[in-house]
Protein backbone atom coordinates (compact mmCIF):
# COMPACT_ATOMS: atom_id res chain seq x y z
CA UNK A 1 0.00 0.00 0.00
CA UNK A 2 2.61 2.73 0.82
CA UNK A 3 4.94 3.75 -1.80
CA UNK A 4 8.74 4.91 -1.23
CA UNK A 5 7.64 8.35 -1.73
CA UNK A 6 4.43 8.08 0.65
CA UNK A 7 7.32 6.40 3.42
CA UNK A 8 9.52 9.19 2.93
CA UNK A 9 6.95 11.67 3.26
CA UNK A 10 5.52 9.60 6.58
CA UNK A 11 9.26 9.39 8.20
CA UNK A 12 9.27 13.14 8.12
CA UNK A 13 5.98 14.00 10.31
CA UNK A 14 6.23 13.95 14.14
CA UNK A 15 4.63 10.61 15.49
CA UNK A 16 2.17 8.97 16.35
CA UNK A 17 -0.75 9.99 14.10
CA UNK A 18 -2.98 8.29 12.00
CA UNK A 19 -2.56 8.77 8.25
CA UNK A 20 -5.83 8.55 6.26
CA UNK A 21 -6.12 7.54 2.29
CA UNK A 22 -8.76 9.53 1.06
CA UNK A 23 -8.08 7.33 -2.07
CA UNK A 24 -8.78 4.02 -0.90
CA UNK A 25 -11.84 5.92 1.27
CA UNK A 26 -13.30 7.11 -2.27
CA UNK A 27 -12.84 3.69 -4.04
CA UNK A 28 -14.44 1.83 -0.64
CA UNK A 29 -17.77 4.41 -0.99
CA UNK A 30 -17.96 3.80 -4.99
CA UNK A 31 -18.10 -0.08 -4.29
CA UNK A 32 -20.39 0.60 -1.24
CA UNK A 33 -22.82 2.56 -2.78
CA UNK A 34 -22.19 0.78 -6.67
CA UNK A 35 -23.54 -2.63 -4.42
CA UNK A 36 -26.36 -1.33 -2.61
CA UNK A 37 -27.96 0.95 -5.59
CA UNK A 38 -28.68 -2.41 -7.45
CA UNK A 39 -31.36 -3.29 -5.10
CA UNK A 40 -32.32 0.59 -4.19
CA UNK A 41 -30.73 -0.10 -0.24
CA UNK A 42 -30.11 2.98 1.69
CA UNK A 43 -26.70 3.26 3.44
CA UNK A 44 -26.52 5.61 6.50
CA UNK A 45 -22.54 5.74 7.77
CA UNK A 46 -21.92 4.39 11.84
CA UNK A 47 -20.29 7.67 12.84
CA UNK A 48 -19.01 6.15 15.41
CA UNK A 49 -16.66 4.40 13.71
CA UNK A 50 -14.94 7.83 12.79
CA UNK A 51 -15.64 11.65 12.92
CA UNK A 52 -13.50 13.25 11.41
CA UNK A 53 -14.70 16.23 9.19
CA UNK A 54 -12.51 15.31 6.17
CA UNK A 55 -13.91 11.72 6.55
CA UNK A 56 -17.54 12.91 6.91
CA UNK A 57 -17.51 15.43 4.02
CA UNK A 58 -16.54 12.87 1.49
CA UNK A 59 -18.89 10.21 2.56
CA UNK A 60 -21.63 12.93 2.72
CA UNK A 61 -20.69 13.45 -0.26
CA UNK A 62 -22.04 9.81 -1.24
CA UNK A 63 -25.15 10.76 -0.48
CA UNK A 64 -24.65 8.05 2.21
CA UNK A 65 -27.45 8.88 5.64
CA UNK A 66 -25.73 9.29 9.30
CA UNK A 67 -26.43 6.80 11.78
CA UNK A 68 -25.68 8.67 15.06
CA UNK A 69 -25.66 7.05 18.83
CA UNK A 70 -25.51 10.30 20.85
CA UNK A 71 -26.64 13.54 20.44
CA UNK A 72 -23.30 15.05 19.84
CA UNK A 73 -22.62 12.37 16.62
CA UNK A 74 -26.63 14.00 15.49
CA UNK A 75 -25.01 17.82 15.87
CA UNK A 76 -22.00 16.18 14.15
CA UNK A 77 -24.27 15.18 11.35
CA UNK A 78 -26.24 18.29 11.36
CA UNK A 79 -23.02 20.60 10.75
CA UNK A 80 -21.42 18.51 8.48
CA UNK A 81 -25.00 19.16 6.28
CA UNK A 82 -26.23 15.77 6.47
CA UNK A 83 -30.21 16.14 5.51
CA UNK A 84 -32.18 15.67 8.68
CA UNK A 85 -34.01 13.57 7.10
CA UNK A 86 -30.92 10.85 6.47
CA UNK A 87 -30.24 10.69 10.15
CA UNK A 88 -31.19 7.72 12.30
CA UNK A 89 -30.61 8.17 16.36
CA UNK A 90 -29.96 4.42 18.11
CA UNK A 91 -28.78 4.16 21.50
CA UNK A 92 -30.13 2.59 24.91
CA UNK A 93 -29.51 5.46 26.62
CA UNK A 94 -30.95 8.95 24.90
CA UNK A 95 -30.61 11.57 27.07
CA UNK A 96 -33.82 14.17 27.84
CA UNK A 97 -30.71 16.23 26.26
CA UNK A 98 -30.49 14.48 23.19
CA UNK A 99 -33.47 13.71 22.74
CA UNK A 100 -34.61 17.47 22.32
CA UNK A 101 -32.07 18.17 20.23
CA UNK A 102 -32.72 15.27 17.55
CA UNK A 103 -37.16 16.89 18.20
CA UNK A 104 -35.78 20.23 17.56
CA UNK A 105 -34.01 19.17 14.21
CA UNK A 106 -36.47 16.82 13.10
CA UNK A 107 -34.72 13.87 12.38
CA UNK A 108 -35.55 10.84 10.17
CA UNK A 109 -35.62 8.10 12.88
CA UNK A 110 -35.14 7.60 16.51
CA UNK A 111 -34.00 4.02 16.57
CA UNK A 112 -35.81 2.89 19.99
CA UNK A 113 -34.28 0.42 22.32
CA UNK A 114 -37.21 0.15 25.02
CA UNK A 115 -40.41 0.51 26.79
CA UNK A 116 -39.67 3.28 29.37
CA UNK A 117 -37.64 5.42 26.08
CA UNK A 118 -40.85 5.33 23.83
CA UNK A 119 -42.42 6.45 27.08
CA UNK A 120 -40.33 9.35 27.26
CA UNK A 121 -39.76 10.39 23.45
CA UNK A 122 -43.45 10.41 23.91
CA UNK A 123 -43.59 12.86 26.42
CA UNK A 124 -41.18 15.03 25.19
CA UNK A 125 -42.46 15.50 21.24
CA UNK A 126 -45.68 16.79 23.65
CA UNK A 127 -44.34 19.49 25.09
CA UNK A 128 -42.35 20.70 21.77
CA UNK A 129 -46.10 19.53 19.50
CA UNK A 130 -44.11 17.09 17.38
CA UNK A 131 -44.59 13.91 16.13
CA UNK A 132 -41.40 11.87 16.48
CA UNK A 133 -40.87 9.05 13.90
CA UNK A 134 -39.50 5.98 15.54
CA UNK A 135 -38.65 2.43 14.46
CA UNK A 136 -38.51 -0.39 17.37
CA UNK A 137 -34.78 -1.91 17.78
CA UNK A 138 -35.33 -5.70 17.85
CA UNK A 139 -33.40 -7.81 19.49
CA UNK A 140 -33.44 -10.60 17.32
CA UNK A 141 -31.33 -13.08 19.53
CA UNK A 142 -29.07 -13.80 16.09
CA UNK A 143 -25.26 -14.17 17.40
CA UNK A 144 -23.30 -12.46 15.76
CA UNK A 145 -20.11 -15.03 15.88
CA UNK A 146 -17.94 -12.37 16.86
CA UNK A 147 -15.57 -10.84 19.99
CA UNK A 148 -18.12 -10.91 22.89
CA UNK A 149 -17.60 -6.75 23.43
CA UNK A 150 -19.05 -6.15 20.13
CA UNK A 151 -22.26 -8.60 20.13
CA UNK A 152 -25.07 -6.80 20.50
CA UNK A 153 -27.78 -9.19 19.02
CA UNK A 154 -28.48 -11.20 21.83
CA UNK A 155 -31.36 -11.31 24.66
CA UNK A 156 -27.78 -11.43 27.06
CA UNK A 157 -27.04 -8.34 25.59
CA UNK A 158 -28.22 -4.31 26.77
CA UNK A 159 -29.56 -3.20 23.09
CA UNK A 160 -33.08 -3.43 21.92
CA UNK A 161 -36.16 -4.63 22.64
CA UNK A 162 -36.99 -8.11 23.39
CA UNK A 163 -39.04 -10.21 21.47
CA UNK A 164 -41.27 -11.20 24.66
CA UNK A 165 -41.59 -7.51 25.08
CA UNK A 166 -43.53 -6.84 21.52
CA UNK A 167 -47.03 -7.17 23.15
CA UNK A 168 -46.56 -4.63 25.41
CA UNK A 169 -44.50 -2.79 23.30
CA UNK A 170 -47.67 -2.24 20.65
CA UNK A 171 -50.06 -1.86 23.02
CA UNK A 172 -48.28 1.02 24.61
CA UNK A 173 -48.11 2.47 20.88
CA UNK A 174 -51.45 2.47 20.73
CA UNK A 175 -51.84 5.19 23.50
CA UNK A 176 -48.80 7.31 22.53
CA UNK A 177 -49.99 10.25 20.66
CA UNK A 178 -47.06 11.93 19.45
CA UNK A 179 -45.48 8.72 18.43
CA UNK A 180 -45.16 7.36 14.65
CA UNK A 181 -43.92 3.79 13.99
CA UNK A 182 -42.04 4.17 10.85
CA UNK A 183 -40.18 0.37 10.71
CA UNK A 184 -37.89 -2.03 12.55
CA UNK A 185 -34.11 -1.57 13.38
CA UNK A 186 -31.84 -4.51 14.25
CA UNK A 187 -28.17 -4.61 14.79
CA UNK A 188 -26.80 -7.50 16.27
CA UNK A 189 -22.57 -6.52 16.54
CA UNK A 190 -20.00 -5.90 14.59
CA UNK A 191 -16.36 -7.21 12.87
CA UNK A 192 -18.85 -10.25 10.97
CA UNK A 193 -17.25 -11.96 8.54
CA UNK A 194 -19.21 -14.91 8.31
CA UNK A 195 -22.26 -14.26 5.72
CA UNK A 196 -24.46 -16.82 7.28
CA UNK A 197 -24.98 -14.78 10.08
CA UNK A 198 -26.72 -12.25 8.25
CA UNK A 199 -28.66 -15.00 6.54
CA UNK A 200 -29.91 -15.66 9.83
CA UNK A 201 -30.93 -12.30 10.39
CA UNK A 202 -33.00 -12.25 7.64
CA UNK A 203 -34.82 -15.27 8.61
CA UNK A 204 -35.54 -13.65 11.88
CA UNK A 205 -36.15 -10.44 10.74
CA UNK A 206 -39.01 -12.12 8.15
CA UNK A 207 -40.40 -14.33 11.33
CA UNK A 208 -40.82 -10.80 13.07
CA UNK A 209 -42.30 -9.36 10.13
CA UNK A 210 -45.06 -11.76 10.14
CA UNK A 211 -45.62 -11.29 13.55
CA UNK A 212 -46.17 -7.40 12.99
CA UNK A 213 -48.36 -7.94 9.73
CA UNK A 214 -50.57 -10.33 11.44
CA UNK A 215 -51.03 -7.63 13.64
CA UNK A 216 -52.09 -5.29 11.47
CA UNK A 217 -48.91 -2.98 11.87
CA UNK A 218 -47.92 -1.66 8.55
CA UNK A 219 -44.13 -0.58 8.41
CA UNK A 220 -42.07 1.79 5.86
CA UNK A 221 -38.88 0.69 6.71
CA UNK A 222 -36.86 -2.08 7.54
CA UNK A 223 -33.27 -1.26 9.06
CA UNK A 224 -30.67 -4.12 9.29
CA UNK A 225 -27.78 -2.04 11.30
CA UNK A 226 -24.01 -2.72 9.85
CA UNK A 227 -21.53 -5.22 11.07
CA UNK A 228 -19.89 -5.89 7.62
CA UNK A 229 -16.61 -7.04 8.59
CA UNK A 230 -12.79 -6.52 6.98
CA UNK A 231 -9.76 -8.46 6.29
CA UNK A 232 -7.26 -7.40 9.35
CA UNK A 233 -4.79 -9.76 8.11
CA UNK A 234 -4.74 -9.31 4.62
CA UNK A 235 -5.43 -5.05 4.17
CA UNK A 236 -3.22 -4.66 0.89
CA UNK A 237 -4.85 -8.02 -1.34
CA UNK A 238 -8.08 -8.04 0.11
CA UNK A 239 -8.79 -4.14 0.87
CA UNK A 240 -12.42 -3.74 -0.03
CA UNK A 241 -15.47 -5.86 2.48
CA UNK A 242 -17.40 -7.86 0.38
CA UNK A 243 -20.13 -5.29 -0.88
CA UNK A 244 -21.27 -7.54 -3.41
CA UNK A 245 -21.80 -10.51 -1.57
CA UNK A 246 -23.64 -8.47 1.58
CA UNK A 247 -25.93 -6.71 -0.10
CA UNK A 248 -26.58 -9.48 -2.84
CA UNK A 249 -27.64 -11.94 0.29
CA UNK A 250 -29.92 -9.41 1.48
CA UNK A 251 -31.86 -9.16 -1.46
CA UNK A 252 -32.06 -12.95 -1.46
CA UNK A 253 -33.17 -13.64 1.84
CA UNK A 254 -34.98 -10.49 3.15
CA UNK A 255 -38.68 -10.60 2.33
CA UNK A 256 -39.29 -6.90 1.36
CA UNK A 257 -42.51 -5.66 0.91
CA UNK A 258 -43.31 -3.61 -2.00
CA UNK A 259 -43.82 -1.00 0.12
CA UNK A 260 -40.60 -0.69 1.79
CA UNK A 261 -37.66 0.57 2.38
CA UNK A 262 -34.33 -1.40 3.38
CA UNK A 263 -31.75 0.43 5.49
CA UNK A 264 -27.97 -0.40 6.36
CA UNK A 265 -25.23 1.40 8.96
CA UNK A 266 -22.27 0.24 7.98
CA UNK A 267 -18.68 1.81 9.85
CA UNK A 268 -16.32 -0.12 9.74
CA UNK A 269 -16.53 -1.81 6.45
CA UNK A 270 -16.66 1.69 4.75
CA UNK A 271 -13.02 3.26 6.81
CA UNK A 272 -10.83 0.60 8.63
CA UNK A 273 -8.70 0.27 5.53
CA UNK A 274 -8.20 3.66 4.92
CA UNK A 275 -6.52 4.50 8.23
CA UNK A 276 -2.98 3.72 9.54
CA UNK A 277 -1.66 4.51 12.70
CA UNK A 278 1.81 5.78 12.22
CA UNK A 279 4.42 5.16 15.51
CA UNK A 280 8.03 5.36 16.05
CA UNK A 281 10.16 3.11 18.00
CA UNK A 282 11.28 4.36 20.92
CA UNK A 283 13.93 1.36 22.17
CA UNK A 284 14.11 -2.12 21.84
CA UNK A 285 14.84 -3.78 25.12
CA UNK A 286 15.32 -7.43 25.84
CA UNK A 287 12.61 -10.03 27.13
CA UNK A 288 12.58 -13.59 28.14
CA UNK A 289 11.87 -15.28 24.93
CA UNK A 290 11.15 -12.37 22.53
CA UNK A 291 12.37 -8.85 22.77
CA UNK A 292 9.83 -5.94 22.94
CA UNK A 293 9.67 -3.05 19.91
CA UNK A 294 8.50 0.06 22.60
CA UNK A 295 6.71 2.01 20.14
CA UNK A 296 5.76 6.35 20.63
CA UNK A 297 1.96 5.24 20.17
CA UNK A 298 -0.01 3.38 22.70
CA UNK A 299 -3.30 2.33 23.48
CA UNK A 300 -3.97 5.97 24.35
CA UNK A 301 -3.90 6.14 20.32
CA UNK A 302 -5.52 2.60 19.44
CA UNK A 303 -7.44 1.35 22.00
CA UNK A 304 -8.74 -1.92 20.03
CA UNK A 305 -6.05 -4.95 21.03
CA UNK A 306 -6.39 -3.92 25.00
CA UNK A 307 -10.18 -3.76 24.73
CA UNK A 308 -11.05 -6.52 22.41
CA UNK A 309 -7.89 -8.48 21.95
CA UNK A 310 -7.92 -7.20 17.99
CA UNK A 311 -5.46 -7.90 15.73
CA UNK A 312 -4.08 -5.11 13.72
CA UNK A 313 -1.39 -5.85 11.21
CA UNK A 314 2.07 -4.33 12.12
CA UNK A 315 4.61 -3.44 9.90
CA UNK A 316 8.19 -1.88 10.30
CA UNK A 317 8.54 0.91 7.15
CA UNK A 318 11.65 1.98 7.95
CA UNK A 319 13.46 -1.85 7.20
CA UNK A 320 12.89 -3.11 3.64
CA UNK A 321 10.80 -5.93 3.35
CA UNK A 322 12.79 -7.40 0.89
CA UNK A 323 15.25 -6.97 3.66
CA UNK A 324 13.76 -10.15 5.31
CA UNK A 325 14.71 -12.28 2.57
CA UNK A 326 18.49 -12.54 3.51
CA UNK A 327 18.17 -11.88 6.73
CA UNK A 328 15.38 -13.44 8.97
CA UNK A 329 12.59 -12.41 11.18
CA UNK A 330 12.46 -11.64 14.41
CA UNK A 331 9.65 -12.35 16.63
CA UNK A 332 9.20 -9.05 18.77
CA UNK A 333 6.83 -8.01 21.58
CA UNK A 334 5.08 -4.62 20.37
CA UNK A 335 4.42 -2.21 23.21
CA UNK A 336 2.74 0.98 23.90
CA UNK A 337 4.34 3.22 26.39
CA UNK A 338 1.44 3.22 28.51
CA UNK A 339 1.45 2.15 32.21
CA UNK A 340 -0.92 -0.86 31.64
CA UNK A 341 0.23 -4.10 30.95
CA UNK A 342 -2.76 -4.43 28.20
CA UNK A 343 -1.25 -1.67 26.16
CA UNK A 344 0.18 -4.47 23.89
CA UNK A 345 -0.36 -4.26 19.81
CA UNK A 346 0.76 -7.47 19.44
CA UNK A 347 2.74 -10.64 20.83
CA UNK A 348 5.33 -12.98 18.85
CA UNK A 349 5.14 -10.26 15.86
CA UNK A 350 7.29 -11.17 13.00
CA UNK A 351 9.47 -8.50 11.90
CA UNK A 352 12.92 -7.61 10.23
CA UNK A 353 15.26 -6.37 12.51
CA UNK A 354 13.71 -3.58 14.54
CA UNK A 355 15.58 -0.46 15.58
CA UNK A 356 15.16 2.61 17.42
CA UNK A 357 13.83 5.52 15.47
CA UNK A 358 12.13 3.14 12.85
CA UNK A 359 8.72 3.86 11.85
CA UNK A 360 5.93 1.16 12.45
CA UNK A 361 2.50 0.91 10.96
CA UNK A 362 -0.69 -0.33 12.21
CA UNK A 363 -2.86 -1.46 9.55
CA UNK A 364 -6.59 -1.18 9.16
CA UNK A 365 -6.90 1.73 12.02
CA UNK A 366 -9.61 3.81 10.39
CA UNK A 367 -12.37 2.81 12.19
CA UNK A 368 -12.71 2.61 15.99
CA UNK A 369 -9.31 4.07 16.05
CA UNK A 370 -8.65 7.68 16.61
CA UNK A 371 -12.66 8.44 18.08
CA UNK A 372 -11.70 5.80 21.00
CA UNK A 373 -8.02 7.76 21.77
CA UNK A 374 -7.67 9.31 24.84
CA UNK A 375 -5.47 11.33 27.21
CA UNK A 376 -4.76 8.80 29.82
CA UNK A 377 -1.75 9.22 31.70
CA UNK A 378 -1.87 12.97 30.29
CA UNK A 379 -1.05 12.09 27.03
CA UNK A 380 -1.11 14.75 23.96
CA UNK A 381 -4.14 14.22 21.60
CA UNK A 382 -3.62 11.62 18.78
CA UNK A 383 -3.47 14.31 15.65
CA UNK A 384 -4.22 13.07 11.86
CA UNK A 385 -3.40 13.73 8.65
CA UNK A 386 -4.49 13.05 5.29
CA UNK A 387 -3.42 11.87 1.26
CA UNK A 388 -5.72 13.48 -1.37
C1 LIG B 1 -21.89 0.67 15.78
C2 LIG B 1 -23.17 0.60 15.10
C3 LIG B 1 -23.23 0.39 13.72
C4 LIG B 1 -22.01 0.19 12.86
O1 LIG B 1 -21.31 -0.97 13.16
P1 LIG B 1 -20.09 -1.43 12.24
O2 LIG B 1 -19.69 -2.72 12.80
O3 LIG B 1 -19.02 -0.40 12.38
O4 LIG B 1 -20.60 -1.53 10.83
C5 LIG B 1 -24.47 0.37 13.13
N1 LIG B 1 -25.60 0.54 13.85
C6 LIG B 1 -25.58 0.74 15.18
C7 LIG B 1 -26.86 0.94 15.90
C8 LIG B 1 -24.37 0.78 15.85
O5 LIG B 1 -24.36 0.96 17.17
Amino acid sequence: MFNQETINKLKSIPTPFYYYDLEVLKQTLHLAKTESEKYNFIVHYALKANVSNEILNIIKSYNIGADCVSGNEVKKAVECNFNSEDIVFAGVGKSDEEINYALDHNIFCFNCESIQELEVINELAITKNKIASIALRINPNVNANTHKYITTGLEENKFGINLWELDAVTNLLKTTTNLKLIGLHFHIGSQITDLNTYKSLCIKVNEIQNWFEHHNIKLENINVGGGLGVDYHQPDTNRYANFASYFKLFNNFLEVRPHQKVHFELGRALVAQCGTLISKVLYIKKGVSTNFVILDAGMTELLRPALYQAYHKIENLSQSPHSSLLSPFYKYDVVGPICESADCFGKAVNLPETFRGDIIALRTTGAYGEVMSSAYNLRDRVKAIYSY
